[in-house]
């Protein structure tokens, strides 16, 4: 069971999670959790390290004691027994004590490496899980804190996004949980963090805490694992824009891949890329109502009959790059080109499309890429000959129809454009990958809410 940083949120979020794991473990399942920093904290340790570099000794003093503060203040809040809290706060005020005195260091200096930005991103999850911990002994269980190191997840030394070792990984962290959860204890592992061979610390890039769930589910061979939101499930479009949108039940690790990418940040995409090789079902529970199913992930989708599309989803807020020019035609390297150009400037493309007349390829980017992106380009290839205009065009959003049926269903792309230009949306650019998983298209960002709605009406996905 992974747990996000929304669900620990503050102490009475950690007795509930509490609560959910209880009723598991006392109905006789084995449980080993992983859970996320507090709601918020990693991005204020990030910003703690970028001001520690900066030398800013006040500010990081301060970011140090109101974590100190929080953590004390969620302990208090959902562990009642005294011996169980004070030990727990014991161990959470010495954590706190080492980041004070990490931060301290690195301001000194004034200095920050990958490294030593891997190892102060960390302490939100070295915090939160000793307090699970506690909270789940304080209900009765027997329970046990551990880092993603200390479980035996082993990474490369890409700080930042590093990535895992999975032969000794699955090797170690079975060695270490299996004796213990057959003695009845619930493990309660960080989420993000691991370490290198050398046992230094590294994070396995934002939102990692759910690859942790997969790792240290196929290393376990876990039935399945169970992500808990405070959503109640996987949807057919977000609820906020449009009305109707259903729960989806069952879903492919593929569709789910698309759906993750395209802006419904459910679970991380490399969660599911090692869920589907080690063959892991997935589910999505709901905090708020954990009678309910929740939609499950599976390797393979099951298309009923006229299900070509499963969820319509968006990323708002992109801008829209074209380099363009006459002499591109036949010029193979280009495109190579631009996307390297994008990517030693570390700006995610969206996405890709390039016209056959190959007169022109457009990109998009998220919005707060898109000057750089332009003026980067600009740099590099007007002097080329090849390229004669690099244009930039704001405010726009991307929309994605995604779903396995789609793959040799004739007629899902004409039925796509038809709602559109019944509705009088103008379609910018379109792509669809190869995998036919998914056709997704560029709009003006004030169409986004009725382009989503006249398409869930028109595949019928509403309740
Ligand atoms: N705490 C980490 C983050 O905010 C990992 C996670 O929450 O999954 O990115
Ligand atoms: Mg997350």
């Amino acid at each position: 069971m992974k747990f996000g940083g929304v669900s620990v949120a503050d102490g009475a979020k950690f007795r509930k999670v509490g609560s959910i794991v209880q009723r598991y473990v006392s109905r006789g399942d084995q449980v080993a959790v992983v859970t996320s920093a507090m709601h918020s904290v990693t991005n204020t340790l990030t910003d703690a390290a970028t001001q520690a570099s900066r030398k800013k000794r006040d500010y990081v003093k301060k970011a140090a004691d109101d974590l100190a503060e929080r953590h004390r203040k969620a302990a208090e809040d959902s562990i009642e027994d005294k011996e169980i809290r004070a030990r727990t706060l014991e161990s959470l005020s010495a954590t706190c004590e080492d980041l004070k005195n990490v931060l301290l260091g690195i301001a000194h200096i004034g200095e920050l490496t990958p490294r030593s930005r891997d190892y102060v991103l960390g302490f939100g999850e070295r915090l939160s899980a000793p307090l699970l911990a506690g909270v789940l002994e304080d209900l009765g269980l027997k329970a046990r804190a551990f880092t993603g190191g200390e479980v035996g997840i082993v990474t490369d030394d890409d700080y930042g996004s590093a990535q895992p070792l999975m032969n000794v990984t699955t090797l170690q962290v079975r060695q270490a949980l299996e004796p213990l959860m057959e003695d009845g204890v619930t493990p309660v592992i960080s989420g993000f963090i691991a370490q290198t061979q050398e046992g230094i610390q590294t994070t396995m890039g934002r939102g990692g805490s759910d690859f942790t769930a997969s790792i240290v589910g196929a290393s376990i061979r876990c039935d399945e694992v169970w992500v808990w939101k405070d959503v109640d499930g996987l949807m057919t479009a977000n609820p906020k824009l449009v009305k109707n949108a259903r729960f989806i039940d069952s879903i492919s690790f593929a569709e789910a891949m698309e759906l993750a990418h395209f802006g419904a940040e459910v679970i991380h995409p490399k969660a599911l890329e090692c869920a589907a090789r080690y063959q892991l079902p997935f589910r999505v529970k709901s905090i708020a109502d954990p009678d309910r199913q929740g939609s499950s992930i599976v390797s393979e989708a099951k298309v009923k009959d006229g299900d070509v599309v499963k969820a319509i989803t968006n990323i708002n807020d992109v801008d829209l790059i074209t380099v363009s020019g006459a002499s591109m035609v036949g010029t193979p390297r280009l495109p190579a080109k631009v996307l390297q150009i994008l990517t030693d400037e570390a700006i995610d493309v969206l996405m890709i499309s390039q016209s056959s007349s190959e007169e022109s390829i457009t990109l998009a980017i998220p919005k707060e890429g898109g000057s750089k992106a332009q003026n980067a380009l600009e740099l590099s290839l007007l002097g080329s000959k090849q390229v004669r205009e690099v244009s930039m065009e704001a405010g726009l959003s991307i929309v994605a129809v995604v779903g396995a049926g789609m793959r040799g269903t004739p007629g899902v792309a004409a039925r796509v454009f038809t709602t559109m230009a019944r509705e009088g949306i103008n379609i910018r650019a379109i792509a669809q990958g190869s995998s036919e998983l998914n056709i997704s298209f560029i709009i003006k960002r004030k169409d986004t809410e009725r382009a989503i709605q006249a398409l869930h009406d028109d595949f019928k996905l509403g309740g």
